[in-house]
């Protein structure tokens, strides 16, 4: 974890800080909170920070940010200046400190890092990663040929926000799409690049909005900013009653949303990033056929079979991408079959039909933004053969429970217990088995262990996406039903699954026919199978379609996140959501310890007590330390470890405030090395 692998020694200093200093208001590092570590302290001490606008706390090095809903006067460039170099602990928290102290470890390091950003949707995830973002590239060496680089990195923000966020209940501006850039620096600590992956796109989102929600912010900007000219030439009407895909909800006009303002926000954007005329055209273009394309209507022929009558807005769509309009129309209202020898023409009924429009909508949505997010990529890159480390920031959405939740909820919530595992290896587990390892004497503390339910959906043979697999290689025989059978038979005894045929009386009422529920790490969540869902189709069908476009890619994605992540040191903001209704000043104490609870901060902080807060190799705290004893000064002839031994003899540490371990020497509290520190300083 980051209190001995990504932290050096100076980092360390800082905690002396907070002692001398402690904050008048609350404890500034859930650490030092003496007197017992409960859930009730830890809530009380929270609220009471938050209730003096002291939205951020640490544990140890993990920062916990509470959601204060309102603009506080802690960003400014003054604040960034304040931050910049300045130990760990010496301020209050704050998530500069946590980006400053990354950025410090990775240049005395020389490795890479990453910020792992997790909480609820609208808990403040997004945000955090924007501040830090801002903090490197305001705040790191600059020469005026980086600039250019770092204007990049910042405005590729609103540009991917505008096409991948939208307002949901949660959140009036929710990322739809999980985000990783990593940020390079140059060995001189500036920041000369970025990169981004981007993650399971909502794209239904494109097609279908719940109630209250809307589609993604670029469609209303271009609608209700677009220049005349542009709407003209793209064939829209300044007005988003007009297209189907905006107004299923009604809530096309947010008070806390500025469509106007936002698309010049985006347009400028968008030069800045290398955009040329003839892209932005293109792009615009695209978008534009999207709401076309959710204004084709079919109507049922004598047959029941779907036909277009009114074309115009498929001649705008085929107009707009360039494809023939009688492919385009074929397109959406047949399917071909190849037979052995040729291709029969099969009609589709309106619903099909619909089905296949939306499915053609969001491809294409989907595409567009991969494209985007490409562009964005060649404009950050740097082209230097020089050597380079990054720091990685990780802001992917929250764990999501909605009233119906479908396929595009299952892969979300996967990846969140992937991220929760990759937690507790990093922290809870490698840390008990790094005290194991080394000999160090050591009370385990108790974690809930989520592999159990990762191993649920991703096992071999065994798991949710193994059965998935086996029916998709089935069309024609597979259904809904024979897919949750098969669930039922193979997970029927397993702990965190259930569905109507596996419960009891009291649960079964709860749970519909088509449902599977899964128990998560963070909660129950019931996902609905059959109905419901996809305008009357099977959800088979439609888990088939996004699973042969998206799945191999999500699933190798996720993978690959994963060795991505575990090949550099972490970092943890974890942001709270301090109530439902996104008021300011609002403390719901039920809500925050639910998070509490499943983000596992207790667990966190009882390591982090009851352990050593500072680690290092012998050799390397030997050859740091020894001018500070003449028995070691300047050459330590023996064994590391003895000579450690010998210098913490002659430094005065107190037996118990440090271990010997097999290669390490671990120290339990920081301000022991502080000392150790200030003294080889004055040296
Ligand atoms: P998430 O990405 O976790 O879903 P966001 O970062 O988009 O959540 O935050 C949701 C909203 O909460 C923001 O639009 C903003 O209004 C508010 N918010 C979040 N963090 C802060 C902060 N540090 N200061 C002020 N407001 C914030
Ligand atoms: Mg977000």
């Amino acid at each position: 974890m980051q209190g001995h692998k990504a932290q050096g020694a100076q980092g360390q200093l800082d905690m002396e800080g907070a002692l001398t200093a402690r904050d008048r208001v609350g404890i500034q590092d859930f650490v030092l909170l003496d007197t017992h570590t409960s859930e009730t302290a830890f809530l009380g001490n929270l609220k009471k920070r938050f209730s003096e606008d002291l939205i951020y706390t640490y544990i140890g090095t993990l920062l916990v940010s509470v959601n204060p809903y309102k603009e506080l006067d802690i960003y400014s460039k003054k604040q960034m200046d304040i931050y910049m170099g300045v130990n760990f602990f010496e301020l209050p928290p704050h998530i500069y400190a946590l980006a400053d102290n990354a950025y410090h470890t990775m240049m005395a390091e020389a490795n890479n890092h990453f910020i792992l950003i997790s909480g609820e949707s609208g808990a403040g995830k997004t945000e955090a990663s924007k501040k830090i973002l801002q903090y490197y590239a305001v705040s790191c060496p600059s020469t005026t040929l980086l600039d250019s680089v770092r204007d990049r990195m910042l405005v590729s923000n609103p540009v991917l926000e505008a096409f991948g966020n939208a307002k949901t209940l949660k959140n009036d501006n929710s990322s739809r799409f999980g985000k990783y850039m990593d940020i390079q620096f140059d060995i001189q600590g500036d920041a000369v690049g970025g990169h981004i992956l981007s993650y399971l796109l909502e794209k239904s989102r494109v097609v279908h909005q719940n109630h209250g929600e809307r589609n993604f912010h670029i469609f209303y900007q271009l609608v209700e900013g677009g220049e005349e000219d542009l709407l003209h030439q793209l064939g829209l009407e300044s007005n988003c009653q007009h297209y189907s895909y905006l107004v299923q909800d009604e809530c096309a006009n947010v008070t806390s949303i500025n469509d106007k303002n936002d698309w010049k926000t985006v347009r400028n954007a968008l030069s800045v990033i290398d955009f040329d005329e003839s892209d932005i055209q293109h792009l615009f273009g695209i978008i534009a056929s999207v709401l076309h394309l959710g204004n084709v209507q079919f109507e049922a022929d004598s047959k029941g079979y779907a036909t277009l009558n009114k074309n115009t807005e498929l001649r705008w769509v085929s107009t707009l991408l360039g494809i023939n309009v009688q492919v385009l129309q074929e397109g959406l209202t047949y399917r071909k079959i190849e037979a052995k020898t040729d291709e029969v023409l099969s009609p589709f009924t309106v619903d099909h039909a619909i089905y296949a429009r939306n499915a053609l909508a969001k491809a294409i949505y989907g595409r567009t933004f991969t494209w985007l997010v490409n562009k964005i990529n060649d404009s950050m890159e740097n082209k230097e053969p020089s050597r380079k480390t990054v720091i990685g920031l990780l802001d992917i959405y929250g764990f999501e429970v909605f009233y119906v939740n479908s396929f595009e909820q299952f892969c979300i919530n996967y990846c969140n217990e992937k991220l929760q595992q990759l937690f507790i290896q990093l922290t809870l587990k490698s840390e008990q088995e790094e005290y194991e390892a080394e000999g160090i004497g050591w009370e385990p503390v108790q974690f809930f262990n989520n592999k159990i339910i990762c191993d649920l959906v991703e096992e071999k043979h065994r798991g949710i996406i193994s059965v998935l697999d086996e029916e998709c290689l089935r069309p024609g025989e597979a259904t809904d039903f024979t897919f949750l059978e098969k669930l039922e038979e193979k997970m029927g005894s397993h702990p965190h699954f259930i569905t109507h045929k596996l419960s009891d009386k009291k649960i079964r009422k709860t749970l519909d026919r088509g449902d599977f529920r899964l128990l998560h790490y963070a909660g129950e969540v019931t996902y609905c199978v059959v109905g419901k869902v996809s305008h009357g189709l099977s959800l088979l069908w439609s888990i088939i379609h996004v699973y042969l476009t998206d799945k191999l890619q999500f699933k190798s994605s996720l993978l690959g996140l994963t060795d991505i992540l575990m090949s550099k040191e972490p970092w943890y903001v974890r942001c709270l959501k301090s109530n439902e209704s996104k008021q300011p000043g609002r403390f719901d104490d039920v809500l925050v310890r639910h998070q509490v609870k499943y983000l596992g901060l207790m667990e966190h902080l009882r390591v982090r007590r009851a352990g050593f807060a500072y680690r290092r190799r012998y050799e390397l705290f030997l050859q740091r330390y020894k001018p500070l004893c003449p028995a070691t000064w300047p050459h330590w002839r023996g064994v590391a470890a003895e000579g450690v031994e010998v210098l913490v003899q002659h430094l005065g540490y107190l037996p118990d405030e440090y271990k010997m371990g097999r290669t390490k020497i671990f120290i339990r509290h920081p301000r022991t090395l502080f000392a150790t520190e200030d003294a080889f300083e004055v040296c």
